[in-house]
């Protein structure tokens, strides 16, 4: 060590220590030595090339090392990792969605440890088929004769599309062309689908005799959309799924409903603005699409259920295959749907339905049970109060229909200018604690609504990190 020891400060600039030096002195480092020699070489290299490019003279072999590790923990802080979402939109799409039940996470490590019976029928001892393991339940629950899995909703659109109208016309209703978010656009899957658009109708008004016009030797489909994330309000007029099904059946044209978010209860049994059910539609038309990490509360995936003869078709089609999911989604949707046997209990053991049937009133002590807490940990840092508020479910379920809350509302210590760049840095070091807290900004607070909190002692153990450098 005394051979790196730093030279008179009149000397030429210092040269840093050799690589070979540097290694040698982190294997006296445990808690460096752990990272295994290759990575440690690597994060060296790294933090000299830094200096260097930073035209910085680092010749202190401790602190070099300080940075090694500084290096070596980040880059092994897990990239995907947990957050405490409270921006007030429980199924937020960027946050992951749906909560899974812990019984969804011991049925994932149950069959992602070892082989399974994925595909293969253990009473014959032959091939078996993976739909089966959730087919059984679905239809119990939907009332349809039978059904498969993909890799999300807008997969299994897709897959409906191509698969029933290839080359073929899709009638859909002009109020019904949305963009769902992100790169989900009716139309554009309808084209990548190889069907061809036959848009009837206008905007806000559409009629059962707008479909019959339509239908003809060039139909390959009737597809019904909801109309996730925005509401037409005014002179509107839409049809009725039953009164198309009845259409579609007497002209022996297949009949589809993308329903987006899958509920598979009656919401207004829990209190909630009602949505239709999966149920509802699969009485009516021959296919319903809809996903599993919306309402229903399960993993990322898009079910298709309805008729058992059109989903035959379906499922011959090459792109199920190259759409099809794996075990861990098989096995977290199972235990989800098993969870829809007991609906007695349903809003207590789903963790995305107990977040969205939480009353106002509990929201509200929760915050005020909280506010001592953070206010003392923030100190002097932010005025911290307790406010209503109002969460969105989210993943386009109920657009315009909010459900009342309680947040924590974080402003300045004193009013007047910079406000706004002080939410952002304390909005930026809330996203730099150990589990990230997410907020939301809105009227000159930093709002974290308390609907989605249930770790109340993990989330009062991120403040203890705040003044820790991010
Ligand atoms: C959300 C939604 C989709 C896309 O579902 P993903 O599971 O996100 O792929 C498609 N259609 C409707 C109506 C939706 O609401």
């Amino acid at each position: 060590m005394n051979a790196n020891a730093p030279p008179p400060a009149s000397a030429t600039p210092a040269r840093p220590p050799s690589v070979e030096s540097l290694l040698a002195a982190t294997e006296a480092v445990p808690s460096l030595a752990a990272y295994g020699r290759s990575a440690v070489l690597h994060a060296v290299r790294a933090v000299l090339a830094d200096a260097r490019s930073g035209g910085e003279a680092l010749a202190d072999t401790p602190a070099i090392l300080a940075r090694v590790e500084n290096r070596l923990v980040d880059e092994n802080r897990p990239s995907l990792r947990p957050v405490f979402n409270l921006t007030g939109t429980v199924l937020h799409t960027n946050l992951g969605r749906a909560p899974l039940p812990p019984e969804a996470a011991e049925a994932v490590s149950r069959v992602m440890l070892q082989a399974s019976n994925l595909e293969y029928d253990l009473a014959r001892g032959e091939r078996g088929e993976r739909d089966d393991h959730v087919e059984g339940l679905i239809c119990r629950l939907t009332g349809a004769e039978a059904a498969l899995v993909v890799n999300n909703n807008a997969a299994a659109v897709l897959l409906v599309l191509n698969a029933l109208a290839m080359g073929r016309e899709t009638i859909v209703s002009r109020g019904e062309l949305v963009e769902i978010g992100g790169t989900f656009r009716v139309p554009d899957v309808m084209m990548r689908a190889g069907s061809r658009l036959r848009e009837v109708g206008t905007t806000n008004r559409t009629h059962l005799r707008d479909y019959a016009e339509a239908i003809g030797p060039e139909t390959g489909l009737v597809m019904k959309v909801h109309q996730s994330n925005y509401e037409i309000r005014g002179f509107t007029a839409e049809v009725e799924e039953a009164a198309l099904g009845r259409l579609c059946a007497e002209r022996r044209v297949p009949f589809a409903v993308d329903l987006g978010s899958g509920n598979l209860i009656d919401f207004s049994a829990y209190g909630l603005p009602p949505e239709p059910t999966v149920r509802e539609a699969v009485a009516n038309a021959d296919l319903v699409t809809f996903s599993g990490d919306k309402l229903l509360g399960a993993v990322q995936c898009g079910i298709v259920a309805g008729r058992r003869e059109v989903l035959a078709g379906i499922r011959r089609n090459p792109l199920k295959r190259a759409l099809r999911v794996d075990k861990m989604t098989y096995a977290a949707l199972e235990a989800v749907l098993r969870l829809y046997l007991h609906p007695e209990r349903l809003h207590e053991r789903l963790p995305a339905l107990r977040l969205l049937t939480r009353k106002a009133a509990e929201i509200e002590a929760q915050a005020q049970r909280l506010l001592p807490k953070v206010a003392a940990r923030m100190g002097e840092r932010a005025r911290v109060t307790a406010e209503p508020c109002a969460s969105q479910i989210g993943s386009g379920a109920l657009p315009v229909e909010t459900l009342p809350s309680a947040c924590l509302a974080f402003r300045p210590p004193e009013e007047g200018r910079g406000e706004g760049a002080w939410l952002k840095r304390l909005s930026e070091k809330f996203r730099g604690l150990p589990t990230p807290v997410i907020g939301r900004i809105s009227d000159g607070a930093l709002r974290l609504d308390l609907r989605t909190l249930e770790d109340e002692a993990g989330f009062l153990a991120q403040f203890d990190g705040l003044d820790r450098p991010a």
